[in-house]
């Protein structure tokens, strides 16, 4: 609409959205935003401050003093600074993204942060990633996602990748913190995870990560007559 491109790719945790977003972006040259990532670190200042993250008011104390920066570095990686801190890998921790599930569920929260996301919709060609992105931060974006698969299948690859990274985990924890999640997600009051009426749904459950990608190439190669500069 402002003579940027936007593509808004919503869909439940695990179901492979930041990864895709952030290939699809190299890939196309547009500016990966993630903005689970700004729950996140709010998360994480509130879990440090040791507030009641369920607490509207508390939450909007710290999120009101916080300084919070969003950096892009010489990768092209998105990293979040907390008053200066680098915070980008400590916000993957797993408590933290229960942190960040409980203070995204407050309207005044959501609302303070909406023009720190939408400000990059109006300067670049975005890939943004999130829960309500198609319905409410872009609902004008020309082309919305939603990427969904299966609690299990979303459970197997998260494990995978912990396990990667040498952490002691078992599926049925990661599978019931999946739960959990989808079960916050989508029952809040405050911008709920729903599919937009126009969004394309894409089900990976059965798709490898080459496939699911080979599928959102052709979805934004048939939307934007682009063709991938396929930098990476
Ligand atoms: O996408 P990610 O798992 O990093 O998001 C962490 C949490 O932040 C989610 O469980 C969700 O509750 C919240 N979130 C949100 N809206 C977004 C992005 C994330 O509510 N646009």
């Amino acid at each position: 609409m402002n003579g940027y491109y936007a593509v808004a790719i919503d869909g439940p945790s695990g179901s492979g959205k930041s990864t895709m977003a952030r290939k699809l972006a190299k890939a196309f040259g547009f500016l990966y935003v993630d903005t689970g990532a700004i729950y996140r670190t709010l998360g994480l200042a509130c879990s440090r401050a040791g507030i009641d993250r369920r607490d509207a008011k508390e939450v909007m104390k710290i999120l009101s003093g916080l300084d919070l920066q969003i950096r892009y570095n010489e990768a092209g990686e998105q990293c979040m600074l907390l008053s200066g801190e680098d915070v980008s890998r400590e916000i993957r921790l797993p408590e933290i993204s229960l942190a960040a599930s409980d203070v995204s569920a407050h309207q005044e929260v959501r609302s303070f942060l909406l023009d720190l996301q939408r400000k990059f919709a109006r300067e670049n060609d975005i890939i943004m990633d999130g829960r309500d992105i198609g319905t409410v931060v872009l609902p004008d974006a020309e082309l919305k996602i939603f990427l969904t698969a299966s609690p299990e299948a979303r459970a197997r690859r998260r494990l995978a990748e912990l396990l990667e990274k040498g952490e002691n985990v078992r599926f049925e924890e990661v599978l019931r913190d999946i739960i959990i999640r989808d079960e916050q997600d989508t029952t809040r009051a405050a911008a709920p995870l729903r599919k937009a009426a126009d969004a394309v749904e894409v089900d990976s459950s059965e798709m490898n990560a080459e496939e699911t990608y080979g599928r959102l190439c052709e979805i934004i190669i048939n939307r934007f007559a682009l063709a991938p500069e396929e930098k990476q």
